[in-house]
C-alpha cells in the first residue's frame, strides 16, 4: 500500500494574485495553456497576466485547447511555448491535461511525440501549475492526461505521469460555469469517487477522500436542478472534485470511464455525462456491501432511487442516443482492449456482459 501526493495546493479567493513569489521560483518564462474563452470570462487569465507582469516573468500564450483535446495539440502548444521554464494551465481538464503533455514536449522536443507521451520509455516534464475552473476532473491533483486519439476513435490516457507542482484554486473562477457544465463535471467527480472506492486498488488512504467526495456530492445533488448555485455550495463541489482527484490519483478510474470514452468520441456526449450513463449498470457489477456504503453516503435509500436520480439528471442534459448493434459490438471490443481499466475492476468482465451493459444503459435513458 502506498500514498503519494506531491502537488502543493493553495485555495483562497485571490490566490493567483498572491502567488507571485511561487511562480517566480519556477523560472523567468512561462507558457500559459488555456481554452479560447472561459479563462478570460472567469477572471483567471487577467489575474495571471497581472501577477506575471508584476514579477517580471515573460510569457507566451497557447489558448486553442478545445474540449477533449487531440494528442497533436501538445505539439502545437509546445511550439508556441519554446523557451519556457514552466507551464501554467487555466481551465478544466482539457487545458490541464494538455499542459502536462506540452510540458514533456517542451523539455524533450516535439519529434516522435506519440512515443514520448505514450511509449514505454519514461520522460519527465517541466513544472506544471494548474489553475482549475471546472469542478470535476481533479486533474489539478492527478498525474493523468486524457487525449482524443482520432486514429483509435476513442480517448486514451497518456502513459507518462505528471503531477502539477502547484494548484491554485480560487472558488470565484468556477461561478461562471453554466448548469450543464457544472452538472457534467459534478458527475465526473462523482464517478471518480465511486469508481475509486469500488476499485481493486482502493486503500484506506484513497477511501477517506472517495467517501467524503461522495458525501459532499450527495449533500448537493438536488442543486443539479438549479440554474445557479451559491459560492458556498460551489466551494463544497470543488472540494468534492479535488478529493475525488486525490482518490483516483492513487487508484485510477475503472469501468464507467472505459464505457464512456467511445460515447464521447463518437456521439459528443460530454465526459461526465458519458460516465453517468453507465453508473447504474456498473453498480450492479460491484460488491453489494460496498455499493450499499456508496448509496448511503450519497443519501440514496435504494439502488432504484440512485437510478432514478441519474435518469432525471440525464433527461435534462443529454439527447437520447440511438446506436446500432454493430456499434454495441465495436465499443465492447474497445472496452475489452482497455486492459488497464479492466484490471482495476474486481472480478472478471466478459465481452457479453460488457455488450449487455452498453445496450441496457443506452436504451434506458
Ligand atoms: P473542459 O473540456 O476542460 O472544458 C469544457 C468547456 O467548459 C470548455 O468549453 C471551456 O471553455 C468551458 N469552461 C471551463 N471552465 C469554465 C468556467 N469556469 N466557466 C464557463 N465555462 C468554462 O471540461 P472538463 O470537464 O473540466 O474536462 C474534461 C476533460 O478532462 C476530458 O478530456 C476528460 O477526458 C479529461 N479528464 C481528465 C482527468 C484526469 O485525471 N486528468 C479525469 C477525468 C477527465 P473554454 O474552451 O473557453 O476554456
Ligand atoms: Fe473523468
Amino acid at each position: 500500500m502506498s500514498y503519494y501526493m506531491p502537488t502543493k495546493l493553495f485555495e483562497d479567493e485571490g490566490i493567483v494574485a498572491k502567488s507571485g513569489a511561487l511562480l517566480g521560483s519556477l523560472g523567468r518564462r512561462a507558457l500559459i495553456v488555456t481554452g479560447r474563452r472561459s479563462a478570460k470570462l472567469c477572471g483567471a487569465f487577467d489575474d495571471l497576466i497581472a501577477v506575471l507582469e508584476q514579477e517580471g516573468i515573460a510569457y507566451s500564450i497557447y489558448d486553442e485547447i478545445e474540449a477533449n483535446p487531440l494528442i497533436s495539440q501538445c505539439v502545437d502548444g509546445a511550439l508556441a511555448g519554446e523557451g519556457a521554464d514552466f507551464v501554467v494551465a487555466i481551465g478544466g481538464g482539457s487545458p490541464m491535461d494538455s499542459a502536462k503533455g506540452i510540458a514533456i514536449l517542451l523539455k524533450h522536443g516535439t519529434d516522435d511525440y506519440v512515443e514520448k507521451l505514450f511509449g514505454a520509455q519514461d520522460y519527465d516534464a517541466l513544472p506544471v501549475v494548474a489553475i482549475p475552473t471546472t469542478a470535476g476532473t481533479g486533474s489539478e491533483v492527478t498525474p493523468y492526461s486524457v487525449f482524443t486519439d482520432a486514429e483509435q476513435e476513442t480517448k486514451r490516457s497518456m502513459a507518462r505521469r505528471v503531477f502539477p507542482i502547484y494548484s491554485l484554486i480560487d472558488p470565484r473562477y468556477f461561478m461562471t460555469m453554466r448548469q450543464r457544465l457544472r452538472n457534467t463535471t459534478m458527475m465526473d467527480a462523482f464517478s471518480h469517487a465511486i469508481e475509486s472506492y469500488l476499485s481493486i486498488k482502493s486503500t484506506p488512504y484513497s477511501e477517506l477522500f472517495a467517501l467524503e467526495a461522495i458525501s459532499l456530492i450527495g449533500r448537493h445533488k438536488e442543486r443539479a436542478f438549479d440554474e445557479q448555485v451559491s459560492l458556498d455550495v460551489m466551494k463544497e463541489l470543488i472540494h468534492a472534485s479535488t478529493f475525488a482527484g486525490f482518490a483516483i490519483s492513487q487508484t485510477g478510474t475503472t469501468l464507467p470511464h472505459s464505457f464512456g470514452y467511445p460515447i464521447t468520441f463518437a456521439h459528443r456526449v460530454s465526459h461526465g455525462f458519458a460516465n453517468a450513463i453507465f453508473l447504474p449498470e456498473y453498480l450492479k457489477l460491484c460488491d453489494e456491501t460496498r455499493v450499499a456504503e456508496v448509496l448511503e453516503r450519497a443519501g440514496f435509500s435504494t439502488r432504484d432511487e440512485f437510478d432514478a436520480y441519474i435518469a432525471r439528471l440525464l433527461a435534462i442534459s443529454v439527447e437520447p442516443l440511438t446506436l446500432s448493434a454493430a456499434e454495441f459490438d465495436k465499443y465492447s471490443d474497445m472496452l475489452m482492449a482497455n486492459k488497464a481499466k479492466l484490471a482495476n475492476h474486481p472480478g472478471a468482465l466478459s465481452w457479453e456482459t460488457a455488450r449487455a451493459v452498453y445496450e441496457k444503459a443506452l436504451t434506458s435513458f
